[in-house]
């Protein structure tokens, strides 16, 4: 996979795109994380208190869930000097004591991970407050190969990551909303992931979802990442939607996120 990528700067709003401050300083959004390997990036969009928001979950996302997979794919970090040549692998055996085991990066048992999930439950007519909204099946791609090593017996049971729906959603409405303020530059709609992306509101499964049951695209598997616009009607009402499929080459699952009306 290469991973090397030329930067896209789009203009921002002169605005907070999360909570609509102007008269502060805005720094500049990565629609993906840098350290996923994004490469677009919407200036002037962030204020200072919403970016401490997002980059939490961003660092969850790129250090807890992907990042052994970072680091096996080369994806970029600002701090090539720090990257590590062995990860520890922590592990049960038998007992239930923990263990620590030092790998080199060609032998850690490194992977994609992502989720599938349903389509967002505003398109299932499931209600707004219905707190059983399906959650989502977490989806594991080994990068390397573990099964012909011997180190990995059966009845261990290895640490491969740290996983979150919720965090999860987070960040797929953060890319989802960014992405199309940047390639429409206008705010003239009603956004709906604001409250979400701030965490004042978790209730994400309502506008964030899979994407499965969109056609296929079979010039994706040399892709990074994708992201496309594709806007819905549902009851008659026309909604703005942007798919997100992340980590494309390696057939992982779409997601669907609807951003406005
Ligand atoms: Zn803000």
């Amino acid at each position: 996979m290469d991973s090397i990528n030329i930067p896209i700067t789009y203009p921002g709003l002169g605005k907070c795109i999360y909570c609509g401050k102007s008269n502060t300083k805005l720094s500049k959004e990565h629609i993906i994380p840098f350290g996923l390997g994004g490469n677009l990036i919407l200036s002037h969009s962030s204020c200072k208190g919403c970016a401490k928001i997002t980059s939490q979950f961003e660092r969850f996302i790129q250090h807890e869930m992907l990042g052994p997979a970072r680091i096996k794919l080369n994806l970029p970090t600002r701090r090539p000097q720090k990257r590590p040549k062995q990860l520890t692998l922590v592990y049960h055996s038998g007992d239930m004591q923990k263990k620590f085991e030092s790998l080199s990066i060609e032998e850690f048992p490194s992977v994609i991970a992502g989720f599938d999930f349903p389509e967002p439950a505003l398109l299932r007519n499931i209600p707004y407050n219905d707190h059983k909204i399906s959650e989502g099946r977490l989806i594991i791609k080994p990068i390397v190969d573990i099964t012909k090593n011997e180190k990995y017996k059966a009845g261990k049971k290895i640490k491969i990551g740290s996983f979150s729906v919720l965090e999860y959603k987070r960040f797929l409405a953060k890319i989802a909303h960014s992405y199309y303020i940047a390639q429409f530059n206008n705010m003239n709609f009603t956004p709906f992931l604001p409250d979400f992306i701030l965490g004042k509101n978790n209730q994400l499964s309502y506008y964030v979802g899979g994407g499965n049951h969109l056609p296929n695209n079979n010039s994706e598997s040399n892709i990074l990442h994708h992201l496309y616009r594709q806007d819905c009607i549902h009851n008659g009402i026309k909604y703005i939607g942007i798919v997100i499929h992340l980590f494309a080459f390696a057939n992982m699952p779409k997601y669907y996120v609807i951003v406005g009306r």
